[in-house]
């Protein structure tokens, strides 16, 4: 299979490795936002965060605690955003799943999103009832 982040794993792509376990491998993005912006993937291939397994995921939580920890004491960050797009539509370029730790400062000039409030209570309690009849 021709993936990216495969390869990076494999060591056929160089990249500047962070962490690695049986599971995991972790690198410096290559385009970062902030300097330290990591790259958590499991070495499985799964396109997205609906292929991972229940157990990947529960290997994956705990490192990214560790490495959320590292990154923000290495670079004496302000504070971290995790983050994991899914899909072209929410931002995905690489179909590998990955996990995005970036250090974030005061006034680094990333701006959040803007929400938009619900019209009333009724249009928001028939969205979370929608979602959870998903569940
Ligand atoms: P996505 O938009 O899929 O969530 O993020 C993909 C990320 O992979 C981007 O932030 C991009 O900078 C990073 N990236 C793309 N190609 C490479 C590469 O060859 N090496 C590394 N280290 N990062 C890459
Ligand atoms: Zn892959």
């Amino acid at each position: 299979m021709d993936c990216l982040f495969c390869k990076i794993i494999k060591g056929d792509i160089p990249s500047a490795k962070v962490y690695e376990d049986e599971y995991s491998f972790a690198f410096l993005d290559i385009k970062p936002i902030n300097l330290g912006h990591t790259l958590l993937v499991p070495k499985k291939h799964f396109t997205n965060l609906y292929e991972m397994p229940d157990e990947v995921l529960a290997e994956l939580a705990p490192i990214i605690k560790k490495l959320g920890i590292a990154i923000k004491n290495a670079v004496s960050a302000d504070g971290i955003n995790i983050g994991m797009n899914n899909d072209s539509a929410a931002g995905q370029l690489v179909f590998h799943a990955h996990i995005h730790i970036m250090p974030r400062f005061k006034n680094d000039g990333h701006e959040h999103w803007s929400g938009t409030p619900y019209k009333n209570d009724a249009e928001m309690n028939r969205v979370a009832e929608n979602i959870s009849s998903k569940l």
